[in-house]
């Protein structure tokens, strides 16, 4: 079956080698086999997406000879989308509002002690998450600001004990969304998180194949749990290695010395940064 994959970027600084592989490799995981190819501009969140970035992804992509499908799907055009899946969580029950400050929450980890860690740090404690109804009501009525974090636990139990996923590199998984603990899936700046976005855009362009960094695999148990409470057709997965400077540490956007401007304007080919990349 010719797969549907995407490149994903977030315009918040220029594309580096790094992007140029994963870009290469969902390319060739589509186009390469006769499927389809597209681009997904990942601005959810506006306090750091510039337009001048977007305009980059495009033109350096295009220089590096990759064409895709139009038109190209820009998150920040479907806010709606994103809170029609957060309003099915919030009526499925499994989401709070939390108002703890990253200060509250710091402090009752070191209050607490040995707070359980997860892949992107420690847990959130729960401080919010037994809050009455009633107190809910009152601080938001108050006008208090809150994002809303999804109860993990609750969520687990609205759906089949085994769920599964699957990766074309690493095997088959099943989810263990619990290691993030009860994430947080919109903010007062962001209509909703990344995991949220992300879940409703693959399903929403049927993507088939889901190729992204190594650094995102953990992420994939808590995609494949809001699947699951969405009611979302489940793709296949293929977790890529990372490029890595010269001394094993990951590309970063602040990184400008590989990005694919700079090494253009240093007279890099295109089949110079495929040769730098490798093979996907
Ligand atoms: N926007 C994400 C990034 O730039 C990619 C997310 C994904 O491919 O799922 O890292």
């Amino acid at each position: 079956m010719p797969e549907v994959t995407r490149f994903a970027p977030s315009p918040t600084g220029w594309l580096h080698l790094g992007h140029a592989y994963a870009a290469l490799f969902a390319h060739e995981a589509a186009a390469g086999q006769g499927g389809r190819f597209l681009i997904r501009i990942e601005d959810i969140d506006g306090t750091r997406a510039r337009p001048v970035y977007e305009e980059a992804i495009f033109e350096d992509l295009a220089w590096l000879g990759l064409a895709w499908e139009q038109p190209v799907r820009r998150q920040s055009d479907h806010f709606d989308d994103y809170r029609a899946a957060l309003a099915k969580l919030e009526a499925l029950g499994v989401l709070y509002p939390c108002f703890c400050t990253r200060r509250e929450i710091q402090d009752e980890i070191t209050r607490a002690g040995n707070a359980p860690q997860g892949p992107d740090g420690p847990l959130y404690p729960g401080t919010c998450r037994n809050r009455s109804m009633a107190e809910r009501e009152e601080r938001i009525a108050a006008g208090e600001t809150y994002a809303l974090r999804l109860d993990v636990e609750k969520a687990r139990a609205c759906v089949p004990q085994d769920i599964v996923w699957k990766d074309h590199v690493h095997g088959t998984f099943k989810a263990q969304p619990a290691v993030f603990g009860d994430v947080v899936l919109a903010r007062k700046d962001t209509p909703a998180s990344y995991h949220v976005a992300v879940v409703v855009d693959d399903a929403l362009q049927g993507i088939t194949l889901v190729t992204r960094g190594e650094d995102l695999l953990p992420a994939t148990h808590l995609h494949r749990l809001l699947q699951a409470l969405l009611g979302l057709p489940v793709p296949e997965w293929r977790h890529h290695r990372l490029i890595t400077d010269e001394h094993g540490k990951r590309l970063a956007k602040r990184d400008d010395a590989r990005s694919l401007r700079s090494l253009r304007e240093a007279g890099w080919t295109p089949q110079q940064v495929r040769d730098a990349v490798g093979s996907a």
